[in-house]
């Protein structure tokens, strides 16, 4: 069991690397996480309707989404991103929603890898197209891309994107982003009870094979529309006993403090896996994690039941001034760690929906 946290008693008190003039300070909340990591939902739409996270019945076609005036324009979020860098954030992940649907996404990977102080850009994608992006992203700056692949069953596949959507589009997507230089890359999959669990061995046999890295991810009780059950979640330790007895593994260390996945690498050194088990096995208390949404509202964890409008100061006659402030201010406050109290939630909470606030 994770072992709880304990607030400082002096908030933000460890700003060592705080310069005197008061910019540019790393910034560290309650817990003393600093905040060093930017997910930036660069639209709330998708073309895939996965039931555990975007149900059709839920998003059909009277489904509002936001009006494009409502959502960020790319120098906007650059803006936001410039302002982040300056206090401690080193990587941006796009996401969404479908970051591939935003037109022209290559030109804000492109603005961001110019911001001095971020040395990583992700993506995040369903793969779908991919394919014709790639290069481009490449082009671009992006430096790591990682995609969602539920089942390399076709059947399975396509169930699981809500829409039918062909497994091959992914396959030349994940091809294309070998081609074009992404290394190492690396593939989600979250995995349902009854639903795609028997398919994990094969995920496992096709990340060897293609050399990507398959990251398991424990179904999540993000939002409020998937209809979320413990009894669904496969759990992070039944999905390495399942792989370890056909293709032994052996636990790596973690790279980095608040690394997200465990690692795991096989025995016989065709490489690696990764799993996210925020159900079973907590790790708010490395988050460094703070989340954007499309309309420019700022979230400290998954599950948080608010957000920050940075909109209005964006869209307002304030200088960077005020977004430092307010970037400041909701950082230091910081005390979420709804992964670890999940067991003693008795309330349920109004959560918003993950295709809203960037997976
Ligand atoms: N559309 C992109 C994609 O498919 O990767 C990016 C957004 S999606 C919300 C980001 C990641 O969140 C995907 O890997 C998806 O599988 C994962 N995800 C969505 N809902 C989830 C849930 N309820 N539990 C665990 N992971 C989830």
């Amino acid at each position: 069991m994770t072992s709880p946290l304990h607030l400082r008693d002096v908030p933000g008190g460890d700003d060592a690397s705080a310069p005197a003039d008061g910019t540019g300070a790393q910034l560290n909340d309650r817990f003393g996480r600093h905040l060093r990591d930017l997910r930036i939902s660069v639209t709330d739409r998708c073309n895939f309707r996965c039931p555990y996270c975007m149900p059709a019945e839920v998003f059909g076609k009277d489904y509002r989404f936001l009006p494009r005036n409502e959502i960020l324009t790319f120098e906007e979020i650059a803006r936001v991103v410039r302002v982040a860098a300056e206090h401690g954030v080193t990587k941006v992940r796009l996401t969404g929603g479908e970051p591939l649907v935003r037109q022209d996404v290559e030109r804000l990977v492109a603005m961001v890898s110019g911001v001095k102080g971020v040395d990583d850009i992700a993506l995040t994608t369903n793969g779908s197209a991919l394919a014709g992006k790639a290069q481009a992203l490449r082009d671009a700056g992006l430096t790591r891309v990682t995609v969602s692949l539920d089942s390399v069953d076709a059947r399975v596949f396509e169930a699981m994107s809500g829409v039918g959507a062909p497994l091959g589009r992914v396959l030349e997507g994940l091809d294309a982003a070998a081609r074009v230089g992404f290394a190492p890359i690396k593939v989600n999959a979250v995995v349902k009870r009854g639903v795609n669990e028997d398919g994990v061995l094969d995920l496992a046999r096709f990340g060897r094979e293609r050399g990507f890295v398959m990251r398991f991810i424990e179904y999540m009780d993000v939002g409020t529309t998937n209809g979320w059950r413990l009894e669904d979640v496969v759990t992070a330790a039944e999905i390495v006993a399942a792989i370890d007895t056909r293709f032994p593994l052996r636990q790596l260390e973690a790279q980095y403090p608040g690394e997200v996945a465990r690692r795991y690498r096989y025995a016989d050194g065709r490489g690696e896996i990764g799993v996210i088990a925020s159900v079973t096995q907590p790790f708010c208390q490395g988050c460094t994690r703070a989340r954007l949404t499309a309309e420019g509202r700022l979230y400290t964890c998954l599950f948080a039941t608010a957000g920050h409008d940075l909109r209005a100061i964006l869209r307002g006659p304030s200088g960077d001034g005020a977004l430092e402030a307010l970037l400041g201010r909701v950082w230091r406050d910081r005390t979420d760690r709804y992964s670890e109290e999940r067991a003693s939630v008795t309330e349920p909470r109004p959560r918003v929906e993950m295709s809203y606030l960037g997976g």
